[in-house]
């Protein structure tokens, strides 16, 4: 692993612009504990590089049960330092499986070269949070409004009660509705017509499922169902979002009826492991995206200040790559800041860093775009259209899971 490290005296030497440095200043702000924001954080430390994390949670937040991570994920958690410790905690997947109830065709992938495993969620940011130090990270602090210093041009954050800060850099990892990626004019992200459901499944005495992804379709119904470990499954309803759902939302036992109530013709085990769900691990989350175009064309630094995770790439989970790519993001940012930055060029490391990830996020959104067109209601022409262009430009369905973001 390339840990070569700059003490966090040079790099204040480095950036130091305007001489009355106060009290409340900081060199790097990262707004949003969520799981990019501790990955940028870590990413930043293991390069010896100094920042503060705002999260407007009193704790650590872990909202969403479980996720899928795939091999480009592992390698970034490698260079990370964790991945060792938290395979540890999530079996290998062997395969992933699609069933249409409907027809009864099924097609099996066995995943031979690329690693997959299903992580509790609260097992990676209590992972992330474990590797830095007490001292970075401030909760209960709602970033409102960004502002540019008139004498400085360096960002001013102001949170909900009243206090602010200076900092050199502002990193946004503050996810959907981010405060940071407002500041730079970047468009918000668009809504589905569909959510999804997600829990957990604890069988005390083991599932005795094979250790595959499978997910099954009937109608506009899908369920996929994961082995976090020989205990615990995490699975997931996908359906239409309803107005209703906004007060079903609040309401786990609620959740849970209306994952029952979707998944009534489906096999009697799917059933019964919604019924016996962990009530708390319960969600429903309506799905969101930003279109490939916004990710093509978004001015995604101004100044000192970017944006990275969900702020930066939303999509909904039908390629299971979000959390993934904020860690790349994580990974590609800590070393462009390390490697790039001058004196005279305090902008260059932002910009090096959005080149970087572009391409990569702009192919991710158009897989994701194109996989959740062929699922929402469309023309024949717009669905054969998708079929197509998947055909063509993602011939190779896993060819994503196998990019390398390199080394910290
Ligand atoms: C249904 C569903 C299933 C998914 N499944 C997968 C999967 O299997 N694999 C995968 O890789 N990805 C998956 N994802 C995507 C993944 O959950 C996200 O990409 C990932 O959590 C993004 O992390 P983040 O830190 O960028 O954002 P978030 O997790 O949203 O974190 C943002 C943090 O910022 C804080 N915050 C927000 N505003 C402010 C503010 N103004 N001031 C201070 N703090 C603030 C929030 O409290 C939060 O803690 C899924 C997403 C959904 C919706």
């Amino acid at each position: 692993m390339n840990r070569r490290t700059i003490s966090k005296e040079k790099f204040i030497e480095n950036v130091e612009l305007h001489p009355m440095r106060q009290q409340e200043d900081t060199d790097i702000a990262i707004v949003g504990g969520g799981i990019c924001g501790l990955a940028t954080a870590l990413a930043l430390h293991r390069k010896g590089i100094n920042a503060l994390v705002f999260e407007k949670s009193e704790t650590t937040r872990a909202v969403g049960s479980a996720i899928t991570i795939f091999t480009n994920g592992w390698r970034a958690l490698d260079q990370l330092g964790v991945a060792s410790k938290l395979r540890s905690t999530a079996i290998p997947i062997t395969g992933l499986h699609e069933l249409s109830l409907d027809d009864g065709s099924s097609q099996k992938i066995p995943l031979r070269s690329e690693e997959l495993r299903c992580l509790k969620r609260s097992v990676l940011i209590e992972t992330l949070v474990q590797e830095l130090p007490a001292s970075i990270s401030y909760f209960g602090c709602q970033v409102v409004t960004i502002k540019s210093d008139p004498l400085t041009a360096f960002p001013i954050l102001h949170f909900r009660d009243g206090n602010s800060i200076k900092a050199k850099f502002v990193i946004g990892c503050d996810g959907a509705n981010s405060v940071v990626s407002k500041f730079l004019g970047l468009k918000p992200a668009q809504y589905l017509s569909s959510c999804s459901i997600l829990g957990f499944t604890n069988y005390p005495h083991g599932h005795g499922l094979e250790s595959e992804s499978i997910r099954m379709r009937r109608g506009s119904i899908s369920v996929g169902r994961i082995p976090v470990d020989d205990k615990v499954v995490y699975w997931f309803v996908g359906r239409k979002w309803t107005p209703q759902d906004s007060d079903i939302s609040k309401d786990p036992e609620m959740i849970r009826e209306s994952a029952l109530e979707s998944t009534g013709n489906f096999p009697e085990e799917v059933v019964e492991m919604i019924r016996k769900c962990d009530i708390g691990s319960l969600i429903l989350t309506r799905l969101k995206y930003h279109a490939p175009w916004d990710i093509l064309f978004g001015r995604f630094t101004t100044g000192t200040v970017t944006v990275a995770g969900d702020a930066m790439h939303l999509w909904a989970p039908f390629l299971g790559q979000g959390a993934s790519a904020a860690i790349e993001d994580a990974i590609v940012l800590a070393r462009c800041l390390a490697q790039h930055l001058t004196r005279n060029k305090v902008q260059a490391p932002l910009q090096t860093y959005v080149k970087q990830r572009r391409m990569r996020l702009v192919k991710l959104s158009t897989q994701t775009y194109l996989t959740g067109m062929l699922l929402e209601p469309s023309s024949v022409i717009v669905h054969y259209l998708c079929l197509m262009l998947l055909m063509v430009f993602f011939h190779d369905m896993l060819g994503h899971t196998r990019y390398n973001c390199g080394p910290l």
